[in-house]
């Protein structure tokens, strides 16, 4: 059993303590939203009144905000109470720029760092499945892996300081651009007539196949669990999308990439989120797509 501070218990976060707390651990919490901390409070997180509070006698401080500038503030807070030796986690999903930034805090620190952003959605959240993708020192991996693993069902060790985020952003312009390509073939599919489980009988077993179309089809029906089916409740919300293929580009930018289809996805995405669908989930794009852009 370790002592762990979690540091931001919203939609990803509290699930995520939650489950620390199911595998026995002293979780302590901290988030400045006050309704926040009381739901987590709920699932045996104890709350604490400041993120110093929570981490003073940690062994293991975990955060999961939303963007950089949060992550930044926090660590600069959470590092002048952590004692030396004390690991350091960052689960957000954030600028590759941002997370070195955090991990040079940690060093000077004396403390151990490792960003580990994950995939998986609030649904692998809950059900404690989520991957895990870390970047970090050997030593801080290993020490991260047990307490990780009870949040996840796959870790994997991406690299040097900013890998983890490096390969979630990577991952996901993958999944931005093949939605796009999907809910386009759909579309289109309609246009000639081709019924949508025809479509998808034939591209989810055929050189079409991708998680978009297999796992999260953007269309009522043919996968009975995908938010199509929901009223296209997230799931994943197309404000996240936009903001991870936004950190996509700004990586590109910075390191000399070209990244023309991820570029074309996060206009694509921002003008779905200008029409004020931000909070729905990103599969719903489809529908911009039927009304021609
Ligand atoms: P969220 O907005 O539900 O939760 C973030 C929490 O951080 C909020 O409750 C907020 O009050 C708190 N917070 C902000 N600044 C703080 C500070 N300085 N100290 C303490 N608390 C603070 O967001 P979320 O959906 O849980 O996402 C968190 C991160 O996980 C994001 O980086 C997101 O991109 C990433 N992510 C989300 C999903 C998803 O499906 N929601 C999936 C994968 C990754």
């Amino acid at each position: 059993m370790a002592r762990i501070a979690f540091i931001g218990l919203g939609n990803m976060g509290g699930p995520m303590a939650a489950n620390l707390v199911k595998s026995g651990h002293q979780v302590l919490g901290f988030d400045l939203a006050a309704p926040v901390l009381k739901a987590a409070e709920q699932s045996g997180v104890k709350p604490a009144s400041h993120a110093s509070q929570a981490v003073k006698d940690a062994e293991i401080i975990i955060t999961m905000l939303p963007q950089g500038r949060h992550v930044l503030t926090a660590w600069t807070d959470i590092l002048q109470t952590a004692a030396q030796d004390t690991l350091v986690i960052d689960c957000s999903t954030i600028d590759v720029e941002s997370s070195r930034k955090a991990h040079e805090m940690a060093k000077a620190a004396s403390c151990l760092s490792l960003d580990a952003p994950v995939s998986g959605g609030t649904g692998g959240a809950s059900a404690g499945t989520l991957t895990f993708m870390a970047g970090g020192s050997d030593e801080a991996f290993a020490r991260a892996k047990p307490i990780l693993e009870a949040m996840g069902k796959k870790i994997v060790h991406c690299g040097e300081a900013g890998a983890g985020q490096a390969a979630k952003i990577c991952n996901n312009m993958i999944l931005g651009i093949s939605m796009v390509g999907v809910c386009e073939a759909f579309v289109l599919a309609e246009k000639l007539g081709l019924s949508h489980q025809a479509l998808f009988d034939v591209a989810s077993t055929s050189s079409g196949q991708c998680w978009s179309i297999n796992t999260y089809c953007p269309v009522p029906g043919p996968v009975p669990t995908s938010p199509a089916n929901n009223g296209y409740k997230p799931g994943f919300a197309a404000a996240l999308m936009l903001k991870d293929l936004r950190l996509s580009q700004e990586a590109a930018l910075a390191s000399g990439a070209s990244t023309p289809m991820g570029a074309e996805a996060a206009q694509l995405y921002a003008l779905f989120d200008k029409q004020g669908n931000g909070g729905r989930d990103f599969s719903a794009i489809i529908e911009m797509f039927r009304e021609k852009v």
